[in-house]
């Protein structure tokens, strides 16, 4: 048998490292995150060979006081908590006291700084694998700090190995940098790359200022497909961009969602934001946002996992249903008149959220043959005659509806119509898909969820959590549908389900719910089975192409699509609409006017 001995406090901070030092990003992040809460206000980062030789951060906060400088290469040595009670509302986002010892004891690291009262005299200390040089020596600085770490891993070689190609590693830091940078738009920051210059980013206090860095950061696909949220409930305010369905993503990786400014991967907030895109987004495809929640700290516990990614929320359901919510009405309200309203200043060329025609398809709708014929039996032809008769018959309505009147459709696939403004082409068959839909799913609530008794109810043998989760909601799931008893410590029956469910795998639905429910508080397995079938339906009920309309008729679906919400979308994500300017249409013909 081995005896046991102490580890050296070299060895110890070399095993706490795994936890923090990963790889050159993470030593980026400890490094920003240290800069922010010192109150910088320009943060410059400078990197050779992605960071696996050099990663310098420069800032000019507070600075570290020259007889502390020894003492913050060490470990559990923090300038930001003191007392326990202190960890309950934390508002820096370090506290630990580990990253720059970590840090230390893993490369070459120079930390230097100057403090508004220490002087003119900048002071540097450095180590090296943890062997601290016994003295300071002074440098030139400004008021801030420089902590330069060269070499990662230079004496941990096993760990060196696991190091990726400089390409790969410098991706993950610019990953890092854009994470940190879309949490401070009030902070400057710069990023060079073996001398090159990869962001600039000023500081951004105006909305027109912010939207730039967005662009800047996310790229202009999301800035131009993104709208605007903010909410609150509660205590609680959720704020930032989410990106319209049309516009969604095969990663999930344009994903930014923060908690009181920390970055945070959490399953409960990605739960929810699934949930609230799951009718507008095609199955399989990620939606894209920036989004901010902030709430009271003391609801929040951050110090849950040594790299700070996770959070644990005090009231999980709480804020599940208020992120769920909160973007499900924002997503609802994205409809043709939204959207108009919205006709941005800035871009008087096109409507933003829908794609502009492409020059090719423009050209064909002019040359198509018989585009404009229109069924003989309707009376009015034109726009105007519709304008008129439809004013005369329900009264007011000089103003030209968002979506317009029909004018003619196209190879029994497209309505063209005319608004006050250009050209709408309506995909019929989308939105007639997402109309018939959304009312499919307004009945089904108006009805309360008709339920179906079973025959033969069915026994389920379940874990005592799930027995004690089914009694529980049993309210809650009865208003869905479901009705759920419990027979025993570890048994269920099922009695009624969802009448639209039941022919589904009944057993796997209810284990499936109850599983969702021990671990998010919610479930929307049976919402979301019933859409999609629901989905299905619509569509085989939907019509097809190469079905004539008339022009009441189609007069008809460009009103209900005015009044649906999310009738900007069928029910896979594809626009149901685009819209061509006057003044779009005018320079396809090089018109001036
Ligand atoms: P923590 O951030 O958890 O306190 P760190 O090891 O990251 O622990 O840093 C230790 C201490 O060093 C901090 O508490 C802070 O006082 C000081 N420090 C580190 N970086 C900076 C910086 N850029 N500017 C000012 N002080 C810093
Ligand atoms: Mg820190």
């Amino acid at each position: 048998m081995n005896r046991i001995n102490r580890l050296s406090p070299r060895l110890a901070n070399q095993i706490a490292a795994g936890e923090v030092v990963e790889r050159p990003a993470s030593v980026l992040k400890e490094m920003l995150e240290n800069s922010l809460d010192a109150g910088a206000r320009r943060i410059d980062i400078e990197v050779e060979q992605g960071g696996k030789k050099l990663l310098r951060v420069r800032d000019d906060g507070g600075g570290i006081h020259k007889d502390d400088l020894a003492l913050a290469l060490s470990r559990h040595a923090t300038s930001k908590i003191a007392r326990l009670e202190d960890l309950e509302a934390i508002g820096s986002l370090g506290f630990r006291g580990e990253a720059l010892a970590s840090i230390g004891s893993v490369s070459r690291l120079e930390l230097s700084s100057r403090t508004a009262d220490g002087g003119e005299t900048g002071w540097t200390v450095r180590a090296e694998g943890q062997q601290m040089e016994a003295s300071l020596k002074p440098c030139q600085h400004g008021v801030g700090a420089t902590v330069e770490m060269r070499d990662l891993f230079f004496n941990t070689p096993a760990r060196k190995k696991f190091l990726k190609t400089e390409r790969t590693e410098f991706t993950r830091l610019d990953e890092v940098f854009k994470r940190v940078a879309l949490s401070r738009f009030d902070v400057q920051f710069g990023l060079r790359h073996n001398q090159r210059t990869v962001h600039d980013l000023r500081p951004a206090a105006t909305e027109t200022d912010q939207r730039r860095r967005i662009g800047l950061v996310c790229g202009p696909g999301f800035l131009e497909n993104s709208v605007p949220i903010e909410q609150r409930a509660a205590g609680l305010l959720l704020r930032g961009w989410i990106s319209l369905p049309a516009f969604s993503r095969s990663q999930a990786d344009l994903q930014y969602f923060y908690v009181n400014g920390r970055v945070v991967r959490d399953k409960i907030v990605s739960h929810a934001i699934r949930q609230a895109y799951h009718d507008v987004l095609y199955h399989g495809r990620h939606p894209a946002y920036v989004l901010f929640l902030e709430l009271d700290p003391k609801t929040v516990d951050v110090n849950v996992h040594p790299t700070k990614h996770e959070v644990r929320f005090r009231d999980s359901r709480l804020v599940h249903d208020f992120l769920f919510r909160s973007l499900h009405r924002e997503l609802g309200d994205i409809k043709p008149e939204a959207r108009r309203e919205e006709a941005p200043q800035e871009a008087p060329a096109s409507l933003p959220e829908q794609p502009a025609l492409p020059l090719r398809d423009a050209w064909q709708v002019r040359e198509a043959p018989g585009a404009y014929r229109s069924d003989p039996a309707d009376s009015p032809r034109s726009p105007d005659e519709f304008a008129e008769q439809y004013a005369r018959l329900f009264g007011g309505g000089e103003e030209t509806p968002p979506l317009g009147y029909a004018i003619a459709q196209l190879h029994g696939v497209y309505i063209l119509a005319q608004n006050k403004d250009g050209l709408i082409i309506v995909d019929m068959h989308a939105a007639h898909e997402r109309i018939t839909y959304e009312r499919m799913k307004q009945a089904l609530e108006q009805e309360r969820l008709r339920r179906q008794s079973l025959l033969v109810p069915l026994p389920l043998a379940v874990s005592a959590a799930e027995a004690d989760c089914a009694e529980t909601h049993r309210e809650s799931l009865l208003a869905l549908g479901l009705e759920l008893e419990r027979v025993a410590g570890e048994a269920i029956v099922v009695r009624q389900v969802p009448a639209l469910l039941k022919d589904a795998d009944i057993e796997q639905l209810v284990r499936d719910v109850l599983s969702d429910l021990i671990e998010f508080g919610a479930s929307d397995r049976l919402q979301s089975r019933q859409n999609e079938l629901l989905s299905t339906m619509a569509c085989h009920g939907s019509v097809r192409a190469n079905h004539r309309l008339g022009i009441h008729e189609m007069n008809a679906l460009l009103r209900d699509m005015e009044a649906t919400e999310r009738s900007g979308q069928c029910n896979h994500g594809r626009p149901t609409w685009v819209w061509q300017s006057m003044a779009d249409l005018d320079k396809l013909f090089l018109r001036g006017r």
